[in-house]
């Protein structure tokens, strides 16, 4: 019986993460049409149909729906279920990470700005500062609260991916984004610097083998750009649940 109640809170918890991420999709989708994403129902972007409450079962309603409007039959993007799903596997990984704690709703909220991060500059090569200051906040919040890492540890992670960042873009215009600096400076206080320098490191190297792919394929020239922040919430997310055991990895490889 305690085996059939755990699968029951897991799904729960799937579930929980899931319906945030839902509202999630309708901030993606707002914050760069400048579109307020607090009043308003969800509507069918082609017919302008309002969502029926029990059209808004995440993940699932797109399925049964077969990825299509009840209404108008219009097409809709298998972004919006995969979104919610990474909302749901999110959430069952923050609580096998941190257990039913404060720090697994501090990591989930972080994660969940960092989804609209890394879409928001996918689509539009912007990064808007107020997702910079939601990160800001959740870090301040999580560090009065007395979340680790210790206060030490977040300001020198304020720094220490971001004024590097800054500098090199003084030298070579255009290297990094001013976005993603401020990014890299907010998440530093949350993460804390040897959480955030194993982010960038992992952003780095998988953004750098994307690029090399973009010119090998000829998708893009030398002079244009992508959009760098997927890749540093990415190694953010990455580095939040495995960043200590990558680290000990790494460390180790240097005791013989
Ligand atoms: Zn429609």
């Amino acid at each position: 019986m305690i085996y059939i109640a755990e699968v029951f809170l897991y799904l729960l918890v799937f579930m929980a993460g899931a319906g945030i991420f839902s509202f999630l999709n309708v901030v993606i989708y707002r914050l760069p049409r400048k579109i307020s994403f607090v009043t308003g129902r969800s509507h069918c972007p082609a017919c302008d149909a309002t969502l029926r409450w029990y059209d808004m079962v995440p993940v699932f309603n797109w399925f049964y729906l077969r990825g299509k409007c009840r209404d108008c039959g219009a097409h809709i993007s298998f972004r919006y279920p995969a979104v919610e799903a990474l909302g749901g596997v999110l959430a069952l990984l923050c609580v096998y990470r941190f257990g039913m704690e404060a720090e697994a709703f501090a990591a989930f909220a972080f994660l969940g700005v960092l989804t609209v991060v890394a879409f928001v500059d996918a689509d539009t090569m912007e990064i808007p500062n107020g997702l910079v200051i939601g990160i800001l906040i959740i870090a301040v919040v999580a560090g009065i609260c007395a979340l680790a890492p210790a206060w030490k540890d977040r300001l020198i992670g304020l720094v220490c991916v971001s004024v590097p960042m800054l500098l090199i873009t003084l030298a070579i215009p255009g290297a990094f984004g001013g976005g993603d600096i401020k990014l890299m400076a907010a998440a530093g206080l949350f993460l804390g610097w040897k959480l955030c320098l194993v982010a960038t490191f992992l952003a780095i190297l998988t953004g750098g083998l994307y690029g090399i792919w973009l010119l090998a394929t000829r998708k893009k020239g030398k002079k244009e750009h992508f959009a760098f922040g997927p890749f540093l919430c990415v190694g953010m997310a990455v580095a939040l649940f495995w960043g200590e055991q990558l680290l000990e990895w790494y460390l180790g490889l240097y005791h013989f």
